[in-house]
């Protein structure tokens, strides 16, 4: 089941309606992203509430979706799971965002209405790392010879005396 959501908004209405929004959307509708993912057609599933907070409009939500990025180690395809929480308080001037006396991201309303799809694109763009990469070595590993470790067994076992100062100071 995914409702379609609705774009444009007028937060300041849903705020006083405290109206939630439940639904999906296509990874190809939100442009920046798109450029970002080898695979635009996975949904991303949101739900977005509106309240009041003091005479405050406050807009929280969650957004999870799974994000095909590339691996910045071996360049293959990288299955992003991204599950993600904001809370947002309208302002409506950047003094307004200074003082902002509630403890949430400030959310600045020039004009009536906010793109629902940039408020989701923004908060997902700043949750995808810099440089995503698999939770494992997924670049082989070469075994390379270190010449400076043969040097040092070489003299160890030459040297009768290095295993004697070994000894003495395990017997301490
Ligand atoms: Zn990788």
């Amino acid at each position: 089941m995914s409702d379609k959501l609705p774009n444009l908004i007028d937060p300041l209405l849903f705020a006083e309606r405290r109206s939630i929004l439940a639904g999906a959307l296509k990874i190809g509708a939100l442009e920046r992203l798109t450029g970002m993912v080898a695979d635009a057609d996975s949904d991303i599933t949101v739900e977005v509430l509106f309240a009041k907070q003091g005479k405050r409009a406050v807009i929280s939500g969650k957004i999870q979706t799974v994000l095909m990025l590339e691996c910045q180690s071996c360049l293959q395809a990288l299955a992003w799971p991204l599950e993600l929480a904001f809370k947002l308080a309208v302002v409506s001037s950047l003094q307004e965002a200074d003082k902002l006396e509630i403890d949430c991201e400030p959310l600045l309303l020039d004009g009536e209405k906010i793109s629902l799809n940039d408020l989701i694109e923004d908060e997902i763009l700043l949750a995808i790392p810099d440089y995503p990469k698999h939770g494992y070595d997924c670049i082989p590993q070469h075994q390379s010879k270190d010449p400076a470790f043969d040097e040092n067994s070489r003299i160890e076992t030459n040297n009768p005396f290095s295993v004697l100062a070994k000894l003495k100071k395990t017997g301490e």
